[in-house]
């Protein structure tokens, strides 16, 4: 976990000086076992997104919803704060943040608007397999450059005709010399347009026999290499500020320097990314749940009925109950994934129930929230209609609801057989 005094770079932000304390200790190192409190500079980062999703994000996201522009204006403002690339760490002049400390950060945006903090969000995946798998030099060159700019980076793996089936992705890549040819399509993804530089997976290995663990390769692909032409930006149901963009690679350059860890390790670390990115997603997916939970019971408490608030009827009242129930254990399932794997334990399987949860979770409150607002509800002068446009692709991106519990019955299955 970070000591901010190391942090040269970060610390020349004036903004910094919101987080007095300059020691701060893991939120997984407690002696006494689970523990379900924060120290005080996880209190005042989170204090800080929960004043950054109020005053700078709420004003401003059904304008961003409606244009569909990209919310550059916040990205820049949360970046000079700190509060985009807490993970990088320290010896690149990052803060070396914890999975835990970004998941409450992005909790907290996610209240604000899950289409923004999808943007910030997509460029910690991009990054991430960087961080888990890059070398020094790459790290630096490419995480560092995130520092010292606000530029955000992207993960493509999904093509048109291969997203759950990882292993059926066909991009190629051919090595001539010293570079790799790359040739193929993304799509779906998530910054695409906007970012500095791609995690990109590709075929390394043309034989259809060989195992997926040997026939991909990871890259690092810098966004203005000729070749390179991302589409146009797709026209979403929700998550709108969000900039989702197939992209078509020809004949791109990419030198071998640019390759992580080695050829054929770029499945493992696809995989891999997502013990440290399933977790903040399922916290994005409770802080949209939350929004939902506050913006029903505010509603319920003015809208009357029968000459009474609505929410003095049993009916309404349950499902706000029905609603706080998901939130306080799609906030803990997240938490226990991310300190899992703070600690450096294998956490695919809490990583998995937390997004699949929490998104089954989102999903819930808002038709509920919906529900709650009766008419006013299904429209768009309300804010409940957005955060149920909003939650579905939590259902969706990162490995869809149906992979996740794959996941999960795997992990069942294979213990209950070690029982026997
Ligand atoms: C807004 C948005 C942003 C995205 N951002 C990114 C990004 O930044 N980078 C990136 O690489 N990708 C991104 N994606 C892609 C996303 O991860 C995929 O859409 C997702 O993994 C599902 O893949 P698919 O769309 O090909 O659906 P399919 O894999 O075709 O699945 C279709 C349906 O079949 C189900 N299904 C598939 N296989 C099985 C099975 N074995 N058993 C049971 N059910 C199954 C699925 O759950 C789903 O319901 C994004 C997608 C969207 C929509």
């Amino acid at each position: 976990m970070a000591c901010f005094q190391h942090c040269q770079r970060t610390l020349l932000r004036p903004a910094y000086q919101f987080i007095s304390k300059l020691q701060v200790c893991n939120s997984s190192s407690s002696p006494n076992g689970y523990n379900f409190a924060l120290n005080d500079t996880q209190k005042e980062f989170q204090e800080l997104a929960r004043k950054f999703a109020r005053e700078e994000i709420i004003p401003v996201a059904a304008d961003y919803d409606k244009t569909g522009k990209y919310p550059w204006d916040i990205i820049k403002k949360a970046w000079s704060i700190g509060l985009m690339n807490g993970h990088i760490p320290q010896d690149i002049g990052g803060m070396g943040n914890s999975v835990f400390d970004g998941c409450l950060i992005a909790e907290e945006l996610a209240y604000g608007c899950t289409g923004v903090m999808t943007a910030l969000e997509a460029s910690g995946l991009g990054q991430t397999p960087v961080l888990i798998s890059g070398n020094k030099e790459q790290q630096q060159k490419y995480l560092g450059r995130l520092l010292e700019e606000p530029l955000v980076a992207a993960y493509c793996v999904t093509e048109p005709g291969a997203g759950s089936d990882v292993g059926g992705i066909r991009t190629k890549a051919e090595k001539k010399g010293d570079e790799y040819i790359l040739n193929g399509q993304k799509m779906w993804i998530t910054n695409g347009g906007v970012a500095n530089w791609y995690f990109v997976l590709a075929r390394t290995n043309p034989d259809p026999k060989c195992p997926a663990g040997k026939a991909f390769t990871g890259f690092i692909v810098e966004r203005d290499t000729p070749g390179l032409t991302p589409g146009r930006k797709e026209l979403n149901m929700g998550q709108r500020a969000s900039d989702t963009r197939g992209i078509t690679f020809e004949d791109v350059r990419v030198p071998k320097e640019n390759v992580l860890l080695g050829e054929g390790a770029g499945f493992k670390i696809a995989m891999a990314t997502f013990d440290k990115t399933r977790p903040p997603v399922a916290a994005g997916s409770v802080g949209l749940a939350q929004r939902c939970l506050d913006e029903a019971s505010k509603y319920a408490n003015e809208r009357k009925t029968f000459g009474v608030p609505i929410s003095q009827h049993q009916a309404i009242a349950f499902i706000l109950a029905d609603m706080a129930i998901g939130v306080e254990t799609a906030r803990l399932a997240w938490m226990k994934s991310a300190w899992q794997v703070d600690r450096g334990e294998r956490n695919s399987y809490a990583a998995s129930i937390a997004k699949c949860y929490a998104a089954d979770v989102a999903n819930k409150c808002a038709t509920d929230a919906v529900q709650v607002f009766g008419g006013n509800g299904f429209n768009s002068e309300y804010p409940v209609e957005k955060l149920m446009r909003d939650a579905k692709i939590y259902q969706i991106y990162e490995g869809t609801a149906q992979i996740q519990r794959i996941i999960i019955s795997r992990s069942v299955i294979e213990r209950s057989k070690e029982k026997l």
